[in-house]
């Protein structure tokens, strides 16, 4: 019957008019009966009472004419006589015609026989008064006054029954009046009741399904897809929480279909993880541990179920590492730090070199989600480089005594102490010294990295103003600049923080960077230094306007011996060294070091420094 929400609203709506005109119906009815049956009863006595006293009227000028009669009024006497009797004899007929009450038909019974009588006393009187007058007048007394006293008492009797009639048809009307008030206001007082009950039985029918639908619906929407509503009823809300089960079935489906890929996926990445069998940790934002594999379990002896969620210098007391971690998650444009930061650990009491690769992860909006951390295990390599370094540093050794004791004899015999030389002769020797100036300068360089790369060199830190730097750098340069007609600036900011290095070192990196960009530039031109503050660290570029570097260059011109190849260049001299030593210093630093550049148009060396604490 309830099947929807409309029909619940409209029924009870009927029911309820229904109920009001059933209420408003009776009341009218009980009313209109009371007011009709007050009616009947006094418009009925009040007639009889009229009548009574229309009568008793009549009966007294009846009795008057009498008395006239009798004091010689004959003919006035009897017409008042007979038109009093048609009167009386009107209102006792009518009295008939409206008996109400028991009583009321033996009284007019009685009149009407007394009356009768009292007639024909009056008919009897009138032959004795013409006998004699005076017998006549006692006949009046003894016989017709009492008949007439007696017609009159019964007039009166009817009068009064009927005024009591009244009072008590009044008193009884009174009391129905009540009665009907009161059981009125008990018939609203129960449709109140019974609107009332109604009216919350309906809302609830509507209400109770709604609120279960709200929380329901609001579980859901805070992701709990196990949720159902229960609602039974076949209306709209039925129907709306039907179709809104199924919803959440089909949610439901599409998210297990996703877990489960997702953790497929989870499975996958974790299994390739496992198998690398280079150390690696991955952490989170709050650089949590999240995963790690076993050999990596090994190499920092902890466990990954011990370690999972905690932080990873709580577990792993390798600062090096962490720094690295914090600059890759704290830098801009999620990029990773593959420099060959190299690393000297204890692996099973054996001593092993690591090269440290930290990869960014993206999350939402390119944020650094995950940070990948691993340890490329290149103790065979850096074993076959010590070999290689110890080669070139011991020949180099072996070079530069002989090469500088050439050197020497070559710079005698052109400054021509030993004897004069001819034109040739001392063009040979002016070539052979310069050879020998580039194989010193070579040799030189081999020794300088050799040193730093053995870790010969130490890096002493300070808290130095780069201005300073910047300006000890430029100064021997300055006169070689102007030759070249190249305008050299500086533009170091004065609110500039003090840099954490070695001032020698980077004096010596910032020379080499500038005596390039020197170098490289081909006739009129421009070199700057500039440097600027980006939250814990200063960059600062060496900017040329030379011959460029090819794309293909940018990573590789900070190895070692590498030249660019090219007509461009080619008339330089150089060992291909000094920015592998300018990388090497750089990184001790904890810096960076690249280049942007095109060709023709110049190049751009940054490296970066730390700002001091
Ligand atoms: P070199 O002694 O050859 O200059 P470097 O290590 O200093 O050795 O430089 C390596 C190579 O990088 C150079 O040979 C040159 O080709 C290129 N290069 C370095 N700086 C510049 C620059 N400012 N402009 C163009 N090319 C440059």
């Amino acid at each position: 019957m309830f099947n929807s929400l409309k029909t619940k609203i409209l029924t009870s709506y009927l029911i309820l008019i229904l109920l009001i005109t059933g209420v408003a119906v009776w009341s009218i009815n009980n009313f209109l009966g009371l007011s009709s049956a007050i009616n009947d009863i006094m418009v009925e006595n009040y007639r009889s009472v009229v009548a009574a006293e229309n009568m008793m009227g009549a009966l007294e000028r009846q009795d008057s004419a009498q008395l006239l009669f009798l004091f010689g009024k004959e003919e006035r006497g009897q017409e008042l006589f007979r038109e009093s009797e048609r009167e009386f004899l009107k209102w006792l007929s009518r009295a008939e015609d409206n008996i109400t009450i028991a009583e009321e038909e033996e009284i007019i019974k009685r009149i009407n026989d007394g009356y009768l009588k009292y007639l024909q006393d009056f008919d009897q009187l009138q032959p004795k008064y013409r006998q004699d007058s005076s017998q006549a007048r006692e006949f009046y007394l003894a016989e017709i006054m009492p008949h007439f006293n007696q017609v009159k008492e019964w007039a009166q009797e009817l009068l009064t029954v009927n005024q009591e009639a009244m009072v008590s048809a009044q008193q009884k009307a009174n009391s129905n009046a009540n009665e009907a008030v009161y059981s009125t206001a008990i018939v609203s007082i129960l449709a109140i009741i019974f609107a009332l009950v109604f009216g919350i039985y309906i809302s609830n029918l509507i209400l109770k399904p709604t609120e279960k639908l709200i929380k329901t619906v609001k579980k859901v929407g805070e992701g709990d897809l196990t949720q159902e509503i229960k609602v039974n009823s076949k209306d709209e809300i039925g129907e709306l929480a039907y179709e809104f089960n199924q919803m959440t079935e089909r949610l439901k489906e599409y998210e297990e279909m996703n877990v489960t890929k997702l953790i497929a996926e989870k499975n996958k990445s974790e299994a390739i993880v496992k198998s690398i069998d280079s150390p690696i940790i991955v952490t989170d934002k709050e650089h949590r541990i999240v995963l790690l594999n076993p050999i990596a379990e090994r190499l920092f002896q902890i466990s990954e179920e011990e370690v999972i969620g905690k932080h990873f210098l709580e577990v792993i007391k390798e600062e090096r590492i962490f720094q690295k971690i914090e600059q890759v998650a704290e830098e801009e444009g999620l990029k990773s730090d593959n420099k060959q930061e190299v690393l000297k650990m204890d692996f099973e009491e054996q001593e092993r070199y690591y090269r440290l690769m930290v990869t960014p992860v993206p999350g939402k909006e390119e944020r650094v989600n995950r940070v990948i951390t691993l340890l490329d295990d290149i103790t065979h390599l850096k074993e076959i480089d010590d070999l290689k370094s110890d080669f070139v540093s011991t020949a180099s050794h072996e070079f530069r005594t002989p090469l500088t004791s050439m050197n020497m004899g070559l710079s005698l015999l052109l400054e021509e102490t030993p004897g004069g030389l001819n034109k040739n002769q001392h063009d040979l020797l002016a070539a052979a010294y310069e050879d020998c100036q580039r194989l010193i300068e070579l040799v030189d360089d081999l020794l300088d990295l050799s040193k730093i790369e053995s870790g010969e060199i130490q890096i002493e830190f300070d808290d130095v103003d780069l201005a300073d730097l910047v300006e000890a750098s430029v100064r021997p340069l300055q006169k070689q600049a102007q030759e070249q007609q190249i305008e050299l600036l500086k533009k170091i900011p004065a609110d500039l923080p003090p840099v954490k290095a070695d001032p020698n070192k980077i004096v010596w990196v910032l020379s080499n960077l500038i005596g390039n960009a020197l170098r490289y530039t081909k006739g009129e031109g421009q070199v700057k230094v500039k440097a600027n503050q980006k939250g814990k660290r200063v960059y600062v570029s060496v900017i040329d306007t030379g011959i460029g570097i090819p794309e293909e260059y940018h990573d590789k011109i900070f190895d070692k011996f590498v030249r660019v190849k090219g007509d461009a260049a080619i008339n330089v001299s150089g060992t291909g060294l000094g920015l592998a030593i300018v990388r090497e210093i750089v990184e001790a630093h904890s810096g960076k070091i690249w280049v942007e550049s095109e060709v023709d148009q110049g190049s751009t060396f940054t490296f970066t420094l730390p700002v001091a604490k």
